[in-house]
């Protein structure tokens, strides 16, 4: 049933249904929870022998003989910056392994780039009107970073195969206030949109006005696939930018959170020699070396890449069904509405949902009074506000199935209500309940 061809009489008849089916849902003092992308009891289950692969009788030598219970190491143990590097798609050599969180260590970067300069540039504390791209909709803990260092941040459209690169261009290579990006390139958070090898390589033939322009290239989903089939690795945007006679023009970041226990893993950071000579020379103030025990426990556990792809194998059908089934109830009550459309990710931890142009917080509103909490609405935009209001985010990883169709039903429900509500609006029809459900 198509919302915008109903007529005056069809579409309270329908508001009236889609209203009593979330009466029905309200009754049940529903308490759920599809805000937050992290993994779900089950996936943590799937790494508990992590916690055995270290023991008092364990060898506690790193590949090149240094002993990983005393300090120093600051780029991190060898075989932890194979694997790492090997998930990213880059050389060791360009790998640093640092600490449990690959956010902190861009906020890092970030610290040094306004405090210190990168490279000998001016420090970006004393650019004034430094500016930010965003890719829309996006991850709002890049922008909230951003936003607390003072940027503006300017929101660049998503497309199919990732940012605009048209767009991106235009102001990259006309403003030197530009002075970064945030990408993640593989299953993107929300969208879960895979960046395709073109818009990889137009991002290294980015002739950027600021000398000092960096690519925040988030890899955080690089092992993510929900088909390990059609897992494909992307092209390597750091030996993109090399070979396009920029290298420095990069940071790559990846980590171990969602693949064991998120906030214990183990975070790497790869980039340009010059870009890694500049981050130690930094960070030998910052500490005298990172977790090296973790750094060992996690890549025994892990063993290779190999048994990376077995383990997130694992993972992957823990969440295939989750996500198929919001595809499917998605499907089921929406199809062919003309007030919704949804991304069906191919891996990653988020779905994308747009609901009609001003309706987005209003379906946030109804779906929490009746017990069920999503994101925000306008948290996946810069500033937390979605011009449109449409976009929702969906994390179905950490409820329970059972769980995870209820609360897509009733979101379904609450989409249409809304959608019902501002198409009364327009039509100026009076909806039965329309006044008990805003006030209420
Ligand atoms: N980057 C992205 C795109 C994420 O979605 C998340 C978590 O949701 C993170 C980074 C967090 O990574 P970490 O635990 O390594 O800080």
């Amino acid at each position: 049933m198509n919302y915008r061809e109903l007529s005056r009489k069809e579409l309270v008849r329908e508001y009236t249904k889609q209203w009593n089916r979330y009466l029905k849902y309200e009754e049940q003092d529903l308490s759920l929870d599809l805000s937050r992308g992290k993994p779900g009891k089950e996936q943590l289950a799937l790494s508990m022998k992590m916690m055995d692969t270290l023991t008092s009788r364990s060898v506690l030598d790193s590949e090149n003989g240094m002993d990983c219970r005393n300090y120093g190491g600051l780029d991190g143990i060898p075989e932890a910056k194979s694997l790492l590097g090997e998930m990213l798609g880059v050389h060791p050599e360009n790998v640093l392994v640092c600490g449990n969180s690959s956010l902190t260590v861009m906020f890092d970067i970030l610290s040094h780039a306004m405090l210190d300069g990168l490279l000998g540039s001016k420090p970006w504390s004393r650019v004034e009107n430094r500016k930010f791209l965003c890719p829309v909709p996006g991850y709002d803990r890049h922008f909230a970073m951003t936003e607390h260092f003072g940027f503006t941040l300017i929101p660049v459209a998503m497309k199919e195969d990732g940012p605009d690169m048209d767009q991106v261009r235009r102001l990259v290579e006309a403003d030197p206030t530009v002075k970064g990006i945030w990408c993640v390139p593989k299953y993107q958070n929300p969208t879960g949109v895979v960046f395709s090898k073109q818009v990889i390589q137009e991002f290294a033939d980015l002739r950027p006005a600021a000398g000092d322009f960096r690519i925040f290239w988030d890899n955080a989903y690089c092992v993510h696939g929900l088909y390990p089939d059609d897992d494909a690795p992307l092209p390597d945007l750091l030996h993109a930018c090399t070979l396009a006679g920029h290298p420095d023009m990069v940071y790559e970041f990846c980590s171990t959170s969602k693949m064991a226990f998120p906030g214990a893993g183990i975070s790497a950071v790869a980039a340009s020699p010059a870009n890694l000579i500049d981050l130690r020379k930094v960070w030998a103030f910052a500490t005298i070396g990172p977790d090296k025990l973790n750094q060992l426990r996690q890549v025994r556990y892990f063993k290779s890449m190999a048994g990376v792809k077995a383990h997130m194998a694992r993972h992957a059908s823990l969440m295939r069904p989750k996500f198929e089934k919001v595809i499917r109830v998605l499907e089921e009550e929406l199809a062919g509405s003309g007030v919704a459309q949804w991304t069906t990710p191919r891996g990653g931890y988020f779905l994308s949902f747009d609901t009609m142009p001003g309706c987005a917080a209003r379906v946030v509103e109804l779906c929490a009074r009746a017990g069920v909490k999503f994101t925000p609405a306008g948290s996946t935009w810069p500033y937390g506000h979605d011009p449109q209001d449409t976009n929702i985010r969906i994390a179905p990883s950490y409820a329970p199935i059972s769980e995870v169709e209820t609360a897509t039903r009733l979101l379904a429900v609450c989409t249409k209500l809304a959608a019902l509500e501002k198409l009364a609006a327009q039509y100026c029809v009076t909806v039965p309940s329309l006044a008990g459900a805003q006030t209420a």
